[in-house]
């Protein structure tokens, strides 16, 4: 067999393909905010504004403060809670 046999590339498992979607749904979305007509963008909204929220809640409900203010799981470094807050929290905190 030479050396250059066409390689089987591996196949994706359900998780990647699951994750690929939501990316690309996202994605998406952000098309259709800036770039889309106010009609289309309030469409999304509609559609999308409670699904986003959920995750986000489903995302942060392991990762309730504990009494001194930080992750009840991972402590003050948690990877989650910080990358939130610095995408979320208005720019005048
Ligand atoms: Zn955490």
């Amino acid at each position: 067999m030479s050396r250059h046999a066409l390689v089987e590339p591996r196949r994706p498992t359900q998780a990647e393909r699951a994750d690929h979607a939501v990316r690309g749904h996202l994605a998406a979305l952000v098309v259709i905010v800036q770039q889309g007509t106010d009609d289309e963008v309030c469409l999304a909204a509609r559609s999308e504004i409670c699904r986003l929220v959920s995750a986000v809640c489903t995302a942060l409900s392991p990762h309730r403060l504990d009494s001194s203010g930080h992750c009840a799981v991972c402590g003050p470094d948690c990877e989650l809670l910080n990358r939130l807050s610095r995408a979320l929290l208005p720019v005048w905190l």
